[in-house]
C-alpha cells in the first residue's frame, strides 16, 4: 500500500475530474492539524468526523493528544461540531456529551445536509468552515460539495465498518494522482479561498421528499390493491374462498352488517381490505421513514409508528369523507363523477399525509 503523505495539495495541479475529492491538506492525525494556521486563514468552525478520525471505530475512549487538541481549539475560540455517518445515535450522543461538542443529524455524507445544518447552527459561511475526516468519499467529497475545504487525516489503526472497504479501495485508486499535486506548505495555501467548484446550497429537500413520497405512495397503492385482490379472490381455505368464509363469519356474528353488505364477499371487504391497507401503510412507514424523511436511529421507532398510523388512518377517514362530499355534490352519479371524486379525495389525503408525516410522525428527524 502507498505510504501516507502529509502536506498541502495544490488544487491547480489536480485533474478537474478529481476536484470534488481533493482535500486542501493531509495530516497524519487530527491532533497534527495546525489550529493556529486554520485560525489565521479565517476558519472559525471545525467540523469533525468521528470514526477513525476522533476515535477508533466503535470505541469511546479518546487518546490524550486528541483531547488536548480539542481543548486548545475551544480555548482559541473555534466552534466545533461533530458530523458523523454513524447509525449508533446512542454512542454519538455519549461522545458528544463527553467531549462537550455539539452534533447535527441529517442525511449521510457526502450529502450536504449535515454540513449545511452545522453552518446554520453556528452562523458560519463555507469559507469560515473546515471539515476534518479520514474518508475521501464521504468527508472530503461532502465538504467540497458544500463549498467547504477539507483536511484529510490518516485513518486510525484498527477495524472499520465492513462496507467502508469499498470506498477505501476507490480511495487507493485516486490517492496517487492526489499525491502528485502535493506541495510543501506555501503561504497562500492550503485554505486560501472559496473553492471554484463550490456550488450554492439550494434548499431542495422538500422537493426531493415530495418526489420520494409519491414513489413510495405508488408502491403502497400496488401493494394495497394487489393484496386485496389476492385475499378476496385467490386465497382459498378447504376449497372455499377466504372472503366467503370471513364474510360468512361477519354476517353471522354481526347481523347488522347485512343491512349494508348483502353478500359474504362484500361483508368481508372491510376486514380483508383493511388488512391489506395496514400492510400497505407499513410499507409506507418503512420507506418514508428510511428514504423520504431519512430518519436515523432506532430510539423513537415505535412512537413514530404510532404517530404514522394515526396520521394515515385519519388520512383514510378524510379521503372517504371528501369522496362522499364531492360525489354527492356532483349533478349526476356517473362513473366520471366517481373518478373525479376519487382523484380529489386522493389528492387532498396525499397532502394531509405528506404534511402529517413530515411535521408530526417523523418530526424528530430534523435537528
Ligand atoms: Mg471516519
Amino acid at each position: 500500500m502507498r505510504p501516507w503523505q502529509s502536506g498541502d495539495f495544490d488544487r491547480k495541479r489536480i485533474n478537474r475530474v478529481l476536484h470534488p475529492l481533493a482535500p486542501a491538506h493531509a495530516a497524519d492525525s487530527l491532533h497534527q492539524v495546525d489550529l493556529q494556521r486554520l485560525w489565521d486563514r479565517g476558519k472559525r468552525l471545525i467540523l469533525i468526523d468521528v470514526d477513525n478520525t476522533l476515535v477508533q471505530w466503535k470505541a469511546e475512549n479518546f487518546a490524550q493528544p486528541v483531547l488536548d487538541w480539542l481543548a486548545q481549539a475551544k480555548q482559541m475560540g473555534f466552534n466545533l461540531c461533530i458530523i458523523s455517518n454513524t447509525n449508533r445515535l446512542d454512542r454519538l450522543a455519549r461522545l458528544s456529551e463527553l467531549l462537550g461538542i455539539e452534533t447535527v443529524r441529517g442525511r449521510f455524507k457526502p450529502s450536504r445536509a449535515m454540513f449545511r445544518l452545522a453552518m446554520i447552527k453556528f452562523k458560519c459561511k463555507p469559507e469560515q468552515t473546515i471539515m476534518i475526516g479520514d474518508q475521501l468519499f464521504t468527508d472530503v467529497l461532502g465538504a467540497n460539495r458544500s463549498g467547504i475545504e477539507a483536511v484529510w487525516v490518516r485513518k486510525m489503526e484498527g477495524r472499520e465498518f465492513g462496507p467502508t472497504s469499498i470506498s477505501r479501495f476507490m480511495e487507493r485508486l485516486v490517492t496517487g494522482s492526489l499525491y502528485k499535486s502535493m506541495v510543501a506548505p506555501i503561504d497562500e495555501s492550503p485554505y486560501p479561498r472559496q473553492l471554484e467548484s463550490a456550488k450554492p446550497l439550494p434548499e431542495k429537500t422538500i422537493v426531493h421528499q415530495i418526489v420520494k413520497f409519491c414513489i413510495v405512495g405508488g408502491t403502497s397503492f400496488v401493494i394495497d390493491t394487489g393484496l386485496t385482490i389476492f385475499l378476496m379472490e385467490i386465497v382459498q381455505v378447504g376449497g372455499t374462498k377466504l372472503s366467503t368464509l370471513v364474510g360468512g363469519w361477519v354476517l353471522e356474528s354481526i347481523p347488522f352488517v347485512a343491512n349494508i353488505a348483502n353478500t359474504p364477499e362484500k361483508a368481508s371487504a372491510p376486514i380483508l381490505g383493511g388488512m391489506a391497507a395496514l400492510v400497505a401503510m407499513f410499507n409506507s412507514f418503512v420507506w418514508n421513514r428510511k428514504w423520504t424523511f431519512e430518519v436515523r436511529g432506532r430510539e423513537e421507532r415505535l412512537a413514530q409508528l404510532r404517530r404514522f398510523y394515526l396520521v394515515s388512518i385519519l388520512g383514510a377517514v378524510i379521503s372517504t369523507a371528501i369522496f362522499s362530499l364531492v360525489y354527492n355534490a356532483m349533478p349526476d352519479h356517473s362513473t366520471r363523477a366517481k373518478i373525479i371524486a376519487k382523484v380529489v379525495a386522493a389528492g387532498i389525503a396525499a397532502v394531509w399525509n405528506f404534511m402529517g408525516q413530515r411535521m408530526y410522525a417523523f418530526r424528530s428527524s430534523r435537528s
